[in-house]
């Protein structure tokens, strides 16, 4: 028995080998990533790690429970190609990995900024190691330019302004988190980094970057000149498909699998952020998510189907941000309908939701200090999930419970 391969020992990954083993598989696991580290949470690496001393790995297991659980983790090896007839991994260091079924979860990498002028001053946050290069050049004073206006570029200008930098987020929309995020929520994270006092310059085009290895001088397009210790390039993630599109699977956004997330070959899978799925909640309609949540079930339910369950992903997209005392929370996807408010932030907390044209509440999103989101959102998570159509006063109004439109 060859038993099963799984490639990319990322949060997916390494927690689908985990759950190979709950759900009582005997055969031969073994996990190949080309990371020096054992599976570790990235969320941490924008938000705690950064502000500490030094950023401090989280991992998701530990050598010994591997051990104990037998499941063979090969690290700082890359899977370089697969042949499906043999049923074989080829891998970086000359050996090859036979499988039975196989798993891709290779996750995504920071979309380069395609522009002349970049340096060792200008970086990228994906990993561990990045983070570790980075936080060297944050401290006290240190100018931090942080090119793109998305969750991991703002919740490291967070951090950076936690650690006395000075921030400027320099983003090329209108608006930052113009990406799934509502303009009122985005309106609200903006505000506070102000008066945190970072600086936010919207609707600026990049003219040219220079990077001499000390500092980084930007200019924008109407310009302005900024100088900076640092630029950071936050302008989201791309999947990376090159090994499935090598062994000739269909990439489409991600390498393209079924709700059960097979590939179009039946012995191979594929999860976790380097894949698009049919998103059985909104129609089916073809996603790709870059979630911690959605890494961690679509790795227990690709475990699932590797042992023959036959069962469809039918989880609610859900995703969350920490950036100064605030967390925001969004639950499904908001970009459709039309939206209703149902607690302000001088109530404690901002909930909106969405409803799409026949009145199925297809989105909530949260922002306010600490846990304050929590509870709606996992109750509008609830409703969205049982394609609920609840009526837009009710969900408006703070008099009617959300738990009795979901009894409903
Ligand atoms: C800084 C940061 C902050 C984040 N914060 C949040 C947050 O607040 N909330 C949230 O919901 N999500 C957040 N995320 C997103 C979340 O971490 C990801 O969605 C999740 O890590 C995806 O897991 P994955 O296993 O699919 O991919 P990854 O975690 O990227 O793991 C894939 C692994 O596969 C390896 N690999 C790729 N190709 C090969 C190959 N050929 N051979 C061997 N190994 C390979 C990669 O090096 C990597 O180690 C954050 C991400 C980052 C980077």
């Amino acid at each position: 028995m060859a038993g099963i391969a799984i490639i990319g020992a990322g949060e997916c990954g390494g927690r689908a080998a985990l759950a190979l083993r709950d759900l009582g598989y005997e055969g031969p696991v073994t996990l190949v990533g080309d990371e020096p580290h054992l599976p570790y949470e990235r969320p941490p690496l924008s938000k705690d790690a950064m502000t500490g001393e030094a950023p401090a790995i989280k991992a998701i297991a530990t050598d010994a429970l591997f051990a104990e659980r037998a499941i063979r983790h090969i690290h700082s090896v890359r899977a370089v190609a697969v042949d499906r007839a043999a049923h074989v991994v080829q891998l970086s260091d000359g050996s090859s990995l036979p499988y039975d079924k196989l798993l891709l979860a290779t996750g995504s990498v920071p979309r380069q900024l395609p522009m002349l002028g970049l340096g060792s001053r200008c970086v990228y946050l994906r990993t561990f190691n990045d983070a570790l290069a980075m936080r060297a050049h944050l401290s006290a004073g240190s100018r931090v330019a942080i090119i793109g206006g998305g969750f991991i570029g703002l919740e490291l200008a967070a951090s950076a302004r936690k650690l006395g930098a000075e921030v400027i987020v320099i983003e090329a929309q209108p608006r930052i988190l113009m990406r799934g995020v509502p303009a009122e929520i985005a309106g609200i994270i903006h505000k506070a980094h102000e008066a945190e006092g970072v600086s936010i310059r919207t609707g600026q085009g990049l003219a040219a970057i220079a990077d001499d290895g000390k500092e980084v001088a930007i200019a924008l397009a109407d310009g302005q000149k900024i100088v900076a210790d640092l630029a950071v390039i936050g302008i989201g993630a791309v999947p990376v498909t090159v090994l499935a599109a090598e062994a000739g699977l269909a990439i489409d956004n991600g390498i393209a699998v079924d709700e059960r997330l097979r590939t179009a070959d039946p012995d191979i899978f594929a999860a976790g952020d380097c894949c698009s799925f049919p998103l059985t909640v909104y129609g089916g309609r073809r996603v790709r998510l870059e979630a911690w949540r959605n890494a961690q079930e679509q790795g227990a339910l690709a475990a699932r189907n590797m042992l023959g369950a036959d069962e469809a992903h039918a989880a609610v997209p859900w995703f969350w941000s920490d950036q100064y005392g605030l967390t925001l929370q969004i639950a499904g996807l908001s970009d459709e309908g039309k939206s209703i408010v149902r607690r302000d932030l001088d109530d404690g907390a901002f909930i909106l939701f969405h409803l799409a044209q026949d009145g199925r509440l297809v989105a909530a999103s949260g922002i306010g200090p600490g846990n304050a989101v929590a509870r709606d959102i996992r109750l509008a998570e609830m409703l969205i999930a049982g394609r609920a159509k609840p009526a837009p006063e009710a969900l408006g109004s703070q008099a009617v419970k959300l738990k009795s439109l979901l009894a409903a």
